[in-house]
């Protein structure tokens, strides 16, 4: 499955909580590379989608890696309130495999997590609507845990699997 940044369309819905969305609303368009097309729409901010409601604590920071397809590996904190907090770049220089090394503090805080690390984006916010303004050459590789391999092209499968 490929993550592209997409709008809604009137009368559409979220296929991971099955609430409306407003005509032209940020949406993750999922392409099947299987069958060439795009197979569902999601909510953009996963913290307004009612399925991740069971997260339970809404201030809860959480984080995403976004792969772009020179093979920049970044990854971003977002507050509670959805605002990019913090981030690293180039994570694609990490040892091969690093991911299994730091997923357990990444769930816990990743803010707590990454303050240790090289290479803070020195304005995390407007470096995560660059990249994501374009509609492709970058995906969404992992979101708060959850891996999308076959969106992953090889600096991620490095940095998650090691290969
Ligand atoms: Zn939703």
């Amino acid at each position: 499955m490929i993550h592209k940044r997409g709008y809604a369309m009137n009368g559409e819905s979220c296929c991971e909580c099955g609430a409306s969305l407003r005509e032209g609303e940020a949406v993750v368009e999922m392409w099947s590379r299987s069958l060439g097309k795009m197979v569902g729409k999601k909510h953009w901010n996963y913290k307004t989608c009612k399925n991740n409601l069971k997260i339970g604590d809404k201030e809860m920071n959480t984080y995403e890696i976004v792969e772009d397809n020179g093979g920049g590996l970044t990854l971003y904190v977002f507050d509670g309130g959805g605002n990019v907090i913090d981030g690293i770049y180039d994570l694609a220089y990490a040892q091969p495999g690093e991911y299994d090394q730091v997923r357990a503090g990444l769930a816990t805080d990743p803010l707590a997590e990454i303050a240790g690390w090289d290479g803070h984006i020195d304005s995390p916010q407007d470096d995560y609507h660059r990249i994501t303004n374009y509609d492709c050459g970058w995906v969404i590789v992992c979101n708060n845990g959850t891996l999308y391999p076959d969106a992953m092209g090889a600096a991620a499968q490095k940095y998650f699997f090691g290969q």
